[in-house]
């Protein structure tokens, strides 16, 4: 761009300074347009009433410079320095994912900060963040000025982690050229909303259609699933009722939901309600009005849905030993792949080939009961002896490993050490609400009604004129 400048000096040498004052203010005009086209996070061009330029403000210079003040070659000159020197440096943010292998040095390293200043930032993010909790996959974002042909950054400015929705660390580089660290986090209101309405079609497009979000309907049809056969005993015209929280953020956004402070089903003549209650322990479940705790029982069943149960528990003459012997567990049939679903929360004890069981899964409930699971394709990832399962979560996928003539499941409920039939288990109940922990829950109930009492009113009246 100099050199076009220079050319154009040359040319007009001979001419008027007035005609050079035109061709000042043409040439600002397009160095303009050419930086709002580049960079126009950095300029603000103002082009006054009378058609002729004021000024031309930089921004984010050292210091901010109006340019345009008087129409000189040399000061035509030095705005195109700046402009050549904008086009040539450029500010981006730039969202880096975390790759395989990726620590906070080496990603700070490849944002060119030497190894002295990353060790600062990384003694200074230890208190709001542990590093080795980056994960691949993971995204953050800097703030960088580059060279946009060679890509070469030629400042740093800022990087930003988001450890969870509604929260950031912020490493930034300060004046006294230290880099500093600190944690943001939006201030998050809670919001208690409430929804009712009458199923038809499935639970979850009914609950889907009064706009509770998929998170809450997932932990709604949870809190049943220790009760409810929701395929068998719910019909068309039952009701749900729901109160949940959810926190938001700032700009309005759901930043978590899912707590469900009351729940409740009405299926012709029985309404069912469970509501949420801490107790002194800290301990979280659901109980029904009068402080009973919420019945928790096993899956009689470990998938979402099989293909038919293609054995039965009991003695059964076996299809590939040839003769009669007792069956310990349930087959279920589903395709290959199905995913197999842990019967209750529990603690994997068990997690590899076992002879005729095949992949076999045992986990461990509580004191009094284990379930198994034989003839997996393969294990789901994380499953292992010592994990940590919860209800309803994948633990492996439906095979025919082992002694088998076809995919399913052989599942077993172990119950004292003896193996009893999944599909006659009796629920087992937590414990009930007492003292000052049933007072405070009470409490709590004649709140949630009273608040509520429209909802609650509204289907109790329905519910007496179908009497
Ligand atoms: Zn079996």
């Amino acid at each position: 761009m100099i050199n076009i400048l220079n050319y154009i000096e040359t040319k007009l040498k001979h001419r008027t300074k007035r005609k050079i004052i035109t061709l000042g203010y043409v040439l600002a005009i397009i160095g303009a347009f050419i930086l709002s086209l580049t960079n126009n996070n950095y300029v603000n061009a103002s082009v006054s009433s009378n058609e002729r330029f004021d000024y031309l403000e930089l921004e984010n210079l050292t210091t901010s410079q109006d340019l345009y003040q008087d129409s000189s070659v040399d000061n035509i000159r030095s705005l195109f320095n700046v402009v050549s020197s904008l086009v040539r440096h450029k500010k981006i943010v730039k969202e880096i994912t975390v790759q395989k292998g990726d620590n906070l040095i080496s990603i700070l390293k490849n944002l060119s900060i030497d190894r002295s200043g990353a060790n600062s930032i990384y003694s200074k993010i230890k208190q709001y963040y542990n590093p080795t909790d980056l994960k691949a996959g993971q995204k953050l974002s800097a703030s960088l000025l580059i060279n946009p042909q060679t890509e070469e950054i030629i400042e740093f400015y800022s990087l930003t982690l988001t450890p969870q929705l509604g929260e950031r660390i912020v490493i930034s580089l300060g004046n006294d050229g230290d880099y500093q660290v600190k944690k943001e986090k939006d201030e998050l209101v809670q919001e208690i909303n409430s929804a009712t309405g009458e199923i038809s079609g499935t639970l979850s497009q009914s609950m889907q259609r009064q706009g509770v979000p998929s998170r809450v309907i997932n932990n709604f049809i949870q809190i049943f699933a220790y009760s409810i056969d929701f395929r068998k005993d719910v019909r068309k015209g039952d009701k749900f009722e729901i109160v949940y929280e959810n926190q938001i953020s700032p700009d309005g956004k759901i930043v978590k939901s899912g707590d469900i402070l009351y729940a409740g089903l009405i299926m012709r003549k029985d309404r069912i309600g469970l509501y949420r209650f801490k107790n002194a322990r800290g301990d979280v479940d659901y109980y029904t009005e009068k402080g009973l705790a919420m019945k928790r029982t096993l899956y009689k069943m470990p998938l979402h849905k099989c293909s038919r149960i293609s054995s039965p528990f009991g003695k059964r003459y076996h299809p590939i030993l040839k003769h009669y012997k007792i069956h310990w567990g349930v087959d279920y049939a589903a395709p290959y792949g199905t995913p197999i679903l842990a019967g209750g929360d529990g603690v994997v004890q068990v997690a590899k080939y076992n002879g005729a069981y095949g992949n076999y899964v045992k986990i461990r409930h509580n004191s009094e009961f284990s379930t198994a699971y034989g003839h997996m394709k393969g294990f789901a990832r994380g499953i292992a002896p010592g994990t940590r399962v919860t209800q309803g979560q994948v633990i492996g996928y439906v095979g025919s490993t082992g002694r088998s003539t076809g995919p399913h499941v052989h599942y077993e409920v172990v119950q004292n050490g003896r193996r009893v039939n999944p599909r006659t288990i009796k629920a087992s109940a937590g414990e009930n609400l007492s003292g000052a922990n049933l007072n405070k829950f009470k409490k709590m109930v004649a709140d949630i009604q009273t608040s509520y009492n429209t909802m609650f009113a509204q289907n109790n009246a329905s519910q007496l004129a179908k009497k």
